[in-house]
């Protein structure tokens, strides 16, 4: 190529004049009218000639540059120095080169260059000049910009070496801060980040900064200005800083996912739940079942499937129109799903079928009472639009199947059982559960009859005193004789009561009973002694036993100091600080209270003080081994010390014998309640017995 100075001075010729041209002067002609700045310097780098494209982008006229470095002019703020400095040694070493910079003109607008640069030897081969060739990519970076920013994306840049980030300035205004509030928010987005996503992020940018990883993308929710959620996914790589080797550098992008996020959960929605009712569908089910199984497995622990088929809904929809139809499935969906406890599952199959899962039984009974129960609100709505009966089938983990599917079809197959034998019932899959499980039902189905119908009865066993052998009281227990099951002991029916919230029903029962029948004895003459009533657990419960208990004395007149509760100590036990409470309430109505069963819980003996109670009753089964084993007789003779110590009256149950009498006699026992004196009896024989006897009235 030919000499600069040959160029230069050709393209000088050409700025102003259309002159002579020869090959040179074509050359420069180019360079003149090209729309690319060119800048051509000595060897120095000192401005020799510019082009017009030049003037235009700078605003500098050539006379104004001519002799100056395009560096102290074109420079500002903006400009990294460390280009600067390359290019600097590019220059001195001879170097052509190629790089970004950012210059400013004559006004100060900034703009982004791409420069290219070539030495231009002289004949004797030696560095005479540079040409410099720029290209305006401002525009470029704008484009860049712009489609960063409908993309609702933003370009991050982390300097690890002084732990600096950089965000792209258009990014958090996408999200409607303002520039004020989005300087405040750090790069990393981590303070608006979502409490439950924050760690994971923290520790993403951790494990890139720390060289844990070199690349890596993660997903969070960030909240806007206005505090909606947004989805963001992040991604991160490490940038190898070939000037620097030690210092990483991270770059990476935030992008905007969120529609894509909805658009995932829509689907999500589709694939797992009915469209009809809301509720899960057949896989969303599968996979509950099959969570719960994993649980009830590890807990040991039994678990119910009930498949629901509607009766009959074939002629719903023939008859009254799919629509009709539509509407009874939800109407029974929020039924069905209304009649559970929150942790139990509804799902749909599809047409009329429906799944509950019930997770964690405590017994199978429990499954048969939620299968009733549904199919109470599902009948109670008779009158209403709807009124449809089902038929459900029972099947249980782990006794008929330990997969979903098995347990699902199982209890498919207990529903067509449950069809046959008539509909809106219930079937297990197991044939004996069946049998007890309807035993149980049955037993409390008679047993609600039996609380309407008041069919108990009273049976009276007295109490006698150990020294003198005189009836000095009574204890009323409970019978129940029904037509159809027969004579059906308390130890059965009470926890049938208590489970099925009969319990108060019963209990109110029985203190009204054993009140007033204690009143007719005293009216009709016989001398009056205290009649003690077993009172249950749930009953202490009750905040309201106290109230309970005025009523029954105010109801039939007894005198207070005529009734006397018998509590196991469990029951006190439960809740020391309400028991104390409670037991002072009734003790303030004047009626004294025994620790029944006395040896069989786990009494604190702290709390055993502290307690306004009258009496222990020591349990049968001590009583069963006196005087022979030992054990036996130490606790009896322990139970008796502490009555006496806490200064409480004692009484033993279950004397049968005389040997079991003598001890207790011998050991300092109050009183005695056994089949040696008299087995519990009724009304009419106790007051025979009480007619006949010697009486001595307490
Ligand atoms: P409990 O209160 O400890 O009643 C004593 C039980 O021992 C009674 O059984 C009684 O018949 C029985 N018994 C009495 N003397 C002897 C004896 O010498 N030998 C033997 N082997 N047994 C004797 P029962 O009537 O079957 O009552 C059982 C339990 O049912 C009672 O134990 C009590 O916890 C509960 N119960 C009875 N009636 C009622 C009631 O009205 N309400 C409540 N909540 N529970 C009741
Ligand atoms: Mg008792
Ligand atoms: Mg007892």
């Amino acid at each position: 190529m030919a000499g600069a100075g040959a160029l230069v001075r050709t393209a000088e010729a050409a700025q102003g004049t259309s002159a002579q041209v020869g090959d040179h002067a074509k050359l420069a002609l180019v360079a003149q009218y090209t729309d690319n700045p060119v800048i051509i310097t000595d060897r120095e780098g000192r401005i020799e000639w510019v082009n017009q494209a030049f003037t235009r982008l700078t605003e500098y006229r050539l006379e104004e540059v001519i002799g100056k470095r395009p560096g102290s002019i074109l420079q500002g703020p903006g400009t990294d120095l460390r280009v600067v400095r390359e290019i600097g040694e590019n220059l001195r070493a001879g170097r052509g080169f190629r790089r970004q910079i950012v210059n400013y003109s004559k006004s100060g607008r900034q703009y982004v260059l791409e420069l290219d640069v070539q030495p231009v030897q002289g004949a004797d081969g030696s560095i005479e000049s540079f040409i410099a060739i720029e290209r305006d990519v401002t525009e470029s970076g704008e484009v860049l910009k712009l489609a960063l920013e409908s993309a609702r994306q933003g370009v991050w840049h982390w300097n690890a070496g002084n732990d600096k980030v950089v965000l792209s300035s258009h990014f958090l205004p996408l999200f409607g801060y303002d520039l004020q509030t989005a300087t405040a928010i750090e790069p990393t987005l981590v303070s608006i980040t979502h409490p439950d996503d924050r760690h994971a992020l923290e520790r993403w940018y951790e494990q890139l900064k720390e060289g844990r990883l070199d690349e890596g993308e993660i997903e969070y929710r960030i909240a806007t200005a206005s505090g909606e959620w947004h989805w963001i996914l992040s991604r991160g790589r490490v940038v190898v800083d070939s000037r620097a080797r030690d210092t990483r550098r991270l770059i990476g992008i935030h992008n905007d996912i969120t529609q894509r996020k909805t658009a995932e959960d829509q689907i999500r929605r589709m694939a797992y739940f009915d469209t009809l009712t809301g509720l899960p569908n057949r896989t969303l089910l599968i996979d509950r079942l099959s969570q719960s199984l994993s649980l009830a497995r590890r807990n040991h622990t039994q678990l119910g499937v009930l498949f629901l088929d509607l009766d009959n809904f074939k002629n719903v929809n023939d008859g009254l129109g799919h629509e009709t139809g539509d509407r009874l499935l939800v109407n029974v969906a929020s039924r069905v799903t209304g009649a559970l406890r929150a942790e139990s599952v509804v799902a749909r199959l599809g047409g009329d079928e429906f799944v509950v899962l019930l997770p964690d039984l405590r017994e199978a009974e429990e499954a048969a009472v939620t299968a009733r129960r549904i199919l109470e609100v599902l009948i109670e709505s008779a009158g209403a639009e709807f009124a449809v009966t089902a038929s459900i089938g029972i099947a249980l983990f782990p006794n008929d199947g330990d997969d979903p599917l098995t347990l699902i079809k199982n209890a498919d197959t207990a529903m067509y059982a449950a069809k046959d034998s008539g509909r809106n019932g219930f079937r297990f899959f197991t044939h004996s559960m069946n049998d007890s499980v309807m035993g149980t039902l049955k037993l409390e189905t008679r047993l609600r009859q039996a609380i309407r119908e008041g069919t108990f009865y009273l049976l009276y066993q007295p109490k006698v005193e150990a020294r003198t052998g005189n009836i000095v009281g009574m204890e009323a227990l409970i019978r129940w004789n029904d037509p159809e099951l027969g004579i059906v002991p308390p130890n059965e029916f009470v926890p049938v009561a208590e489970r099925h919230g009969l319990i108060r029903a019963l209990g109110d029962w029985v203190l009204n009973a054993a009140c007033k029948q204690n009143v007719a004895w005293q009216r009709a003459g016989l001398p009056p002694l205290p009649v003690a009533v077993n009172v249950s657990a749930l009953d202490f419960d009750d905040p309201e036993l106290p109230a309970r208990i005025r009523r029954a004395l105010q109801e039939t007149g007894l005198e207070a100091r005529y009734l006397e509760i018998e509590l196991t100590e469990s029951a006190l036990m439960k809740d020391a600080e309400r028991t104390t409470a409670l037991l002072h309430e009734i003790k303030a109505l004047g009626v004294s209270i025994a620790i029944d069963d006395f040896g069989t819980g786990y009494s604190s003996l702290a709390y055993l003080g502290t307690f306004p109670i009258d009496r222990l009753k020591i349990d049968r089964s001590f009583v069963r081994d006196l005087p022979s084993v030992n054990s036996a007789a130490e606790i009896t003779r322990a139970i008796i010390g502490i009555a006496k110590r806490l200064s409480l009256s004692v009484v033993a149950e279950g004397v049968e014998t005389q040997d079991h009498a003598k001890f207790l006699q011998d050991e300092q026992c109050d009183d005695l309640q056994g089949y040696l004196f008299s087995r519990p009896l009724p009304a009419t024989d106790f007051e025979a017995m009480l007619r006949g006897g010697s009486v001595h009235p307490t």
